[in-house]
């Protein structure tokens, strides 16, 4: 008359684990359909879809049904416990032995005809069987190629509420194949396409090389998102480990395509300057992680910066320092990670600058303001560009991104081997050893902290650009000529 499955919930990139019980009993005077346990309006739905969906699977389902999702303190949200309740209900009415189920997980929504559907966050479930020594995971078909990327657990994918039930009984898995594997898509832009803008090439190479971010400023049409879109190319490809975390969030996000695996392309995402801060943070009832945190290890490019919402940027300003970003609720908080190359681009005025502008210095000068001083001062790179001549452009024969890749890893590499981490996020405290100046350098910057009036920060941030150019440069200390490119590309010389 009792029974229970394991289920989980998802809580930032973690699954917190969450056991389904049913309680049944055949009571046609008092029939009752009750679930506790904090869920939210979409799980207490299940009620409807279960009851339906067992119909479907010509399952009989109790007249009398209390589901209990204990622990009670941790919030509920999703259809994710369809499946596991109707399997809990089936093992309580005795029409599945109760202890099959207590090897594996359950995870799933139901279709009103019996099938079983994907849910958000089968990476981060299967992580969790594993670390509580579960052998498998009953899931939707299009769930297996994620679950099946955590050793040792194995997928049991259900394409409708019978196949569960088979494997109850007899042990029957069938068979699933992932997908195919993504087809190499549509090649990345290269960045020999990209005539007659040596200086913002170079400052997208030494924004890569050491993930620096990076603020366009020019005109429309003159190849501002041309250029942030040919980031993802010349960036060294992720590793194991931040293939699997690109993967985490995107799963959490509900963002993999059906049957997808794991992630190996880095990510490019450029919401719309109309996004709210929730959108780019992250929120709303579903608590899914925010466009920042989707573009972990990738590129997050925000176009029209100064027509973003002044609440969207200033929520971006912690995370962007931080690598970290935090989502408060009621409930309780979730964290992601979110280190990201930030490529922001803007016109320089708010006509856009061409050659009729006739903007005062007053109107640009509140166009500016649009963006916030603190945001500003986190863009370690700026650049500015104009309009080419046309026979510069013609005579234009720039390297394409394969030969900027190959220098871009190899300051990747001599970063990785001092074991500080990438350059743009080396901490306060190791700015000083890791970015040693020699002598030119030394004379170099304290003039530029007496006329440029250098804020310590600042000064951080300059040092850890020069690391990077003195990086892909193949040197070993930081030199005046890298110190003074720095300082040129500072974003003092946009403004
Ligand atoms: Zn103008």
């Amino acid at each position: 008359m009792l029974a229970s499955a394991l289920s989980f919930a998802v809580a930032g990139i973690d699954a917190i684990p969450v056991r389904v019980e049913a309680y049944v009993a055949h009571d046609d005077i008092h029939p009752a359909f009750v679930i506790v346990g904090l869920p939210d309006a979409s799980v207490r739905e299940a009620r409807e879809r279960v009851r339906s969906g067992l119909r479907g699977a010509q399952q009989r389902c109790p007249s009398r049904v209390i589901v209990n999702l204990a622990p009670a303190n941790v919030r509920k949200v999703g259809a994710g416990f369809d499946l596991a309740i109707a399997l809990a209900i089936l093992a309580a009415a005795g029409d599945v032995p109760a202890e099959s189920l207590a090897g594996v997980a359950v995870l799933g929504e139901i279709g009103l005809d019996g099938s079983v559907r994907p849910v958000a966050g089968a990476l981060v479930a299967a992580e969790m069987a594993r670390r509580l020594g579960l052998e498998g995971v009953l899931c939707a078909h299009e769930s297996s190629a994620e679950v099946a990327l955590v050793d040792g657990v194995t997928p049991i994918p259900c394409a409708a509420i019978e196949h569960a039930v088979n494997y109850l009984r007899c042990g029957v898995i069938r068979p699933w194949t992932a997908a195919a594997p993504a087809l190499p898509g549509p090649a990345l832009p290269d960045l020999a396409d990209v005539r007659g803008q040596p200086l913002a090439r170079r400052a997208l190479e030494i924004a890569a090389a050491g993930g620096h971010n990076l603020l366009l400023v020019g005109p429309p049409g003159v190849g501002k998102s041309m250029l942030a879109r040919r980031l993802p190319g010349v960036l060294p490809p992720l590793t194991a480990d931040q293939s699997l975390e690109v993967t985490r969030l995107h799963s959490v996000a509900g963002l993999l395509p059906a049957g997808g695996g794991l992630v190996t392309a880095r990510p490019f995402r450029a919401p719309h300057h109309s996004a709210s801060a929730a959108a780019l943070i992250g929120g709303g009832p579903q608590l899914r992680p925010g466009e920042i945190a989707l573009a972990a290890h990738g590129v997050l490019f925000l176009d029209e910066l100064p027509e973003f919402r002044r609440d969207a940027l200033e929520a971006l300003r912690g995370p962007v320092e931080d690598g970290v970003l935090t989502v408060a609720r009621a409930s309780g908080s979730v964290t992601y990670p979110c280190r990201t190359s930030l490529v922001a681009a803007m016109n320089p005025c708010p006509c856009g600058g061409g050659p009729a502008c006739a903007c005062s210095d007053e109107r640009v000068r509140a166009y500016r303001r649009k963006v916030s001083g603190p945001l500003l001062d986190r863009m370690d790179l700026g650049v500015r560009l104009v309009r080419p001549e046309a026979e510069v452009l013609r005579a234009d024969r720039p390297e394409a991104s394969a030969a900027v890749a190959g220098r871009v890893r190899g300051a990747a590499e001599r970063q990785a081997a001092r074991g500080s981490g990438s350059n743009a996020h080396l901490p306060p405290a190791a700015v000083a050893a890791t970015c040693s100046l020699d002598a030119d350098g030394e004379a170099l910057l304290r003039r530029a902290i007496d006329r440029l009036a250098l804020s310590p920060r600042g000064v951080d941030r300059c040092l850890r650009v020069a690391r990077t150019i003195a990086d892909l440069a193949g040197a070993e200390r930081v030199a005046g000529d890298h110190l003074a490119e720095a300082l040129s590309l500072r974003l003092g010389s946009v403004a």
